[in-house]
């Protein structure tokens, strides 16, 4: 049971809410005969350590990430609130909507620790709204450099909308990951993902230079 180390330490609260708290070490290099649904939550976990590092430090913030939760065999509409404080502090997370949390340890200088390790320069930024789909596409790239990666995570959820926020140079780069990444797709329905997501990319590109 080496694999269920990282949620062995699963605790109730005083308040009787379901913390989960996780080593993100025992969630990295899972074997591959992992069973599903601890590949799921490892999967979710790296999602939720990637938003909590390419986001600010300091508030909570509501990402783009779905909830896992499916209470009564729906899916919670919920998004993850990330909350980065410090280095070396658990990052914690929980459900906009459900009582899902819990916080993750050894994030920090793991492969989706995504904090900026230069100074960024002060560019316009577009906000461009994109649907759930495009998002989760974004999260699949598998190509992404990590200024890219980090625009994907930041992806901010803001009042039922999904919020990219890009200076032109970022999108023109995502587009050309996206472009390249379907190219290479053999999958027909992924690369089908892929090409609605350079489609919605280009347009909001078009949109934002006035083209
Ligand atoms: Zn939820």
């Amino acid at each position: 049971m080496q694999l269920f180390a990282g949620i062995r330490g699963e605790v109730w609260s005083v308040q009787s809410r379901r913390m989960l708290v996780t080593d993100l070490h025992h969630f990295l290099e899972l074997p591959p005969d992992t069973p599903g649904p601890a590949q799921r939550l490892a999967e979710h976990l790296i999602n939720i350590v990637r938003a909590g590092t390419a986001g600010d430090v300091g508030t909570a913030w509501e990402s783009a990430l779905p909830c896992r939760r499916r209470p009564a065999n729906r899916h919670c509409p919920g998004r993850i609130i990330v909350q980065r404080t410090e280095p070396a502090a658990p990052l914690r997370w929980q459900c906009s909507i459900c009582d899902d949390e819990g916080v993750i340890s050894n994030w920090e200088d793991s492969p989706f620790d995504l904090r900026r390790r230069r100074m960024a320069l002060a560019n316009p930024v577009h906000e461009i709204v994109i649907s759930d789909e495009v998002g989760a596409a974004l999260r699949e790239l598998s190509l992404l450099d990590t200024d890219c990666e980090r625009l994907v995570f930041r992806i901010r959820a803001d009042r039922g909308s999904i919020i990219l926020a890009v200076t032109d140079e970022d999108l023109e780069e995502l587009i050309g990951s996206v472009a390249a990444e379907a190219n290479h797709e053999s999958n027909r329905r992924r690369r089908q993902r892929l090409d609605a997501a350079f489609d919605a990319l280009n347009d909001a590109a078009a949109t934002a230079n006035g083209w």
